[in-house]
């Protein structure tokens, strides 16, 4: 049975859909099948690999407007697909506010195609609303990235990781965090390091929760999204690709 997996913090901007993309590929890259599945309203995982979203996806799913067999769609990397988000689904979080068991719609979308992947990879938005509820229901893992730019990252951390032990303890008591990863570091600035340190220092009960692989910030990873491709099929070989194959393998081996 394939093993899901939930990016998921509830900052925007730090990497959650550049490594779902990315790991995911490299993975695909490695002969597993993968889901991609976008559910994030903005459907930027789904122009990450070059699908606009005007087509029916996660939404029209998730509504039983559609079969998610017949919206899965293949990307240009062997071995990935994805189920695409569109605008509809930001209105999703209003329709599934009265609806009952609204935690679990996601994980029972994902019931049916759940044996056809080897990784089935969930992108949220930035929040932890209900979405990124269903997304931590539906998963098997949680993998956290955590940008090395962000000053007050404490109030963040703990709140994030309060929600998952309340979903530990509640609807979704198999839940595991896979681990987190620093994504965007700058060797040259100060501040990356120290965000590194102060994180290393709040987990140094527990260090095997950081992946090893640190994520550079790279202008190749920025630029590979705008040609609707992951990073393995722009420039294979720059810094930014080089660490998502790492992180890639570390997941095969964690998850
Ligand atoms: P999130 O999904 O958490 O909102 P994104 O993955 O969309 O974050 O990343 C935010 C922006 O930063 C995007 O423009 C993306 O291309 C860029 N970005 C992400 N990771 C890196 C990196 N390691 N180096 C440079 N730019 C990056
Ligand atoms: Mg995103």
């Amino acid at each position: 049975m394939g093993k899901t997996i939930v990016f998921a913090n509830q900052k925007g901007g730090v990497g959650k859909t550049t490594t779902a993309v990315n790991v995911g590929s490299y993975i695909a890259a490695e002969g597993k099948k993968v889901l991609l599945v976008d559910f994030d309203p903005q459907g930027n995982l789904s122009s990450s690999v070059g699908c606009n979203n005007k087509q029916d996806g996660i939404y029209e799913v998730i509504t039983d407007k559609r079969n998610i067999e017949d919206v899965i769609v293949k990307t240009d990397q062997e071995g990935l697909f994805i189920v695409t988000s569109n605008l509809n689904l930001s209105g999703a979080t209003i329709e599934l506010v009265d609806m009952e068991g609204r935690e679990f719609i996601l994980k029972k979308a994902l019931e049916s195609v759940k044996d056809n992947f080897d990784y089935i990879l969930i992108d949220c938005p930035p929040s932890l609303g209900v979405l990124t509820l269903n997304g931590f229901v539906a998963s098997d893992y949680v993998i956290v990235p955590l940008q090395c730019e962000f000053f007050a990252l404490e109030g963040f951390i703990t709140m994030l990781f309060q929600t998952v032990k309340r979903i530990q303890q509640t609807v979704n008591k198999k839940l595991k965090i896979a681990g987190i990863v620093f994504t965007m570091y700058d060797s040259r600035t100060r501040l990356s390091n120290e965000v590194i340190h102060k994180v290393k220092s709040t987990f140094a009960s527990h260090p095997e929760i950081l992946f090893q692989t640190i994520i550079p910030r790279n202008i190749r990873l920025t630029e590979a999204p705008s040609h609707g491709v992951p990073i393995n099929l722009y420039d294979n070989s720059c810094v930014g690709a080089k660490s998502y194959y790492k992180l890639a393998l570390e997941v095969i081996d964690r998850v």
